[in-house]
């Protein structure tokens, strides 16, 4: 079997609207999901218990600083367009961290939120492992909100979450490389 471009695999993962991406990711995972791709799944998401306990230990520290609460009452001010969740914000979500969501169980569709962004919910961000820039991100009034101590913490348990998201993006664009047939039905 010849193997995927770099080319092909750009676009692929990283092109696109949010709708298109998340249809493509979508159409991946039920791929993964076949059962004559049951070890290549596995292989993928070996890591996926240790994945989700550091999810766990950033929403449950994200949660305890207040950041959570923050983000939801600022994004649902009259106006406010999402706050930083803005519309333009979404495109930092691509297919390697949709499908990786997708894989996670989690419903991540995009909603139309206007001004906002399209994976933003009631209750802040659906997804439950975030894009790399929104992770980064602290505005103004969270800068404030938190001590440094608290900064620190949070930096801990991101950077613990993205070590998996990295790792994840690499497992998943040599699988792709390798068998290009997974982009395609
Ligand atoms: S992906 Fe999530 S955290 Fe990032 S802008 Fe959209 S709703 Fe906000």
């Amino acid at each position: 079997m010849n193997s995927a471009s770099p080319e092909v695999l750009f676009a692929f993962l990283y092109t696109g609207a949010a709708t298109v991406l998340h249809e493509r990711a979508f159409q991946l995972a039920a791929r993964l999901q076949a059962p004559e791709n049951a070890v290549p799944l596995m292989s993928l998401s070996a890591d996926f218990p240790a994945l989700r306990q550091a999810v766990q230990h950033l929403d449950e520290c994200m949660a305890g600083l207040g950041l959570g609460t923050a983000c939801v009452a600022c994004a649902s001010r009259p106006g406010k367009a999402g706050g930083c969740c803005s519309a333009y914000m979404a495109a930092n979500a691509d297919l390697p961290l949709i499908a990786l969501n997708l894989l996670l169980g989690l419903s991540c569709r995009p909603q139309d939120n206007g001004e906002a962004c399209c994976f933003l919910g009631e209750r802040g961000c659906r997804f439950a492992v975030k894009p790399l820039f929104c992770l980064n991100y602290y505005c103004q009034t969270l800068q404030d909100l938190l001590s440094p101590t608290g900064q620190n913490q949070l930096q801990v348990a991101s950077a613990r979450v993205l070590g998996f998201q990295s790792a994840w993006e690499d497992r998943l664009i040599a699988l792709l490389h390798k068998r290009p047939d997974l982009l395609h039905e």
